[in-house]
């Protein structure tokens, strides 16, 4: 049985028991809205500790006024059955007042691995990750805490917080969870009707048909750029960027791709009807194999 816990207090009492006990902590949050990409980090964090803590709380800093905070899934009781199924000790609905006390007035901007790609179309978006996130790990000091590839960026400038700050973490990339179509799984993917479901397989085709250019000898990365891009949108989709860059620092290359397949990644993010997708891969780890 997962215990279900909203108040601070008893969140930290737990994690003490815990700790006097010896066991490691491993952690993985969440905004809710939990699919089978997140059940995978949680099965991933908890071979990795003794005991699992998952976190739910929809960060209000990292929406917009225009985006869709209001609209976000939730469904509290459906979240604590996957999670505790997902090998989960412990859930927390976090409470905004416990995140963000009255008085809060720090926020992180990060630099680096968090400028351009995402914040060139979502500004706030890595101001509000970082702050939550370094909020959430200083609460609550796990060894170990996952994250998933799925969000790739977002997975280098954890990683570049962590580091900075020296939160103590031990952070571990899960890999991206695909549907059967190939569309990676999100929570915003219930949104998606028939016929934009159909319109959004085309955003893990341009992945594949980047990564078989690849295969097959291509090494311009301007063509493949293009290659991804005209398939989107092709489709009608609305590209907000459609990349290769080094998978170690997000650069773009500077010339001929190498025969390196790991040090590269195609990152997308596209528009489809009113959706915002965000998909990646590894030049030699495409949606369909
Ligand atoms: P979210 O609830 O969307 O903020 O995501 C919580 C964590 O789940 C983040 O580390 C995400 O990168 C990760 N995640 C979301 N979708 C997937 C997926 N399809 N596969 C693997 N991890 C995912």
């Amino acid at each position: 049985m997962a215990l279900s816990v909203v108040e601070l207090d008893e969140l930290h009492q737990q994690l003490d028991l815990w700790r006097e006990q010896g066991l490691s902590i491993g952690f993985v949050p969440t905004m809710g809205g939990l699919h089978e990409g997140h059940c995978s980090l949680m099965r991933q964090a908890q071979s990795l500790c003794d005991r699992l803590v998952v976190s739910i709380f929809v960060n209000p800093t990292q929406f917009a006024p225009h985006e869709d905070l209001e609209d976000y899934p939730r469904d509290a009781q459906g979240d604590h059955n996957k999670s505790e199924a997902a090998g989960a000790d412990l859930v927390w609905l976090a409470q905004h007042q416990d995140i963000y006390p009255p008085n809060w007035s720090t926020t992180i901007v990060p630099q680096g691995v968090g400028l351009g790609l995402e914040t060139d179309h979502r500004p706030h978006f890595f101001t509000g990750v970082a702050t939550v996130v370094a909020r959430l790990l200083t609460l609550v000091r796990p060894d170990v805490a996952v994250f998933g590839e799925k969000d790739y960026q977002q997975l280098l400038v954890v990683r570049q917080l962590n580091d900075d700050l020296r939160l103590g973490a031990k952070i571990v990339g899960g890999r991206l969870i695909r549907d059967g179509d190939g569309l990676a799984l999100s929570s915003r993917n219930v949104y998606l009707g028939p016929e934009a479901r159909e319109q959004a397989r085309t955003v893990p085709k341009a992945l594949q048909l980047m990564c078989e250019a690849y295969a097959s000898g291509e090494r311009d990365p301007s063509t493949l750029n293009a290659l991804g891009e005209v398939t989107l949108s092709d489709q009608g989709l609305s590209i907000d960027y459609c990349r290769i860059v080094s998978s170690t620092n997000l650069e773009a290359p500077m010339d001929l791709l190498d025969d390196s397949p790991q040090s590269w990644r195609a990152l997308i993010a596209a528009r489809c009807h009113g959706i915002r997708l965000l998909d990646n891969c590894a030049l030699d780890d495409p949606p369909w194999r």
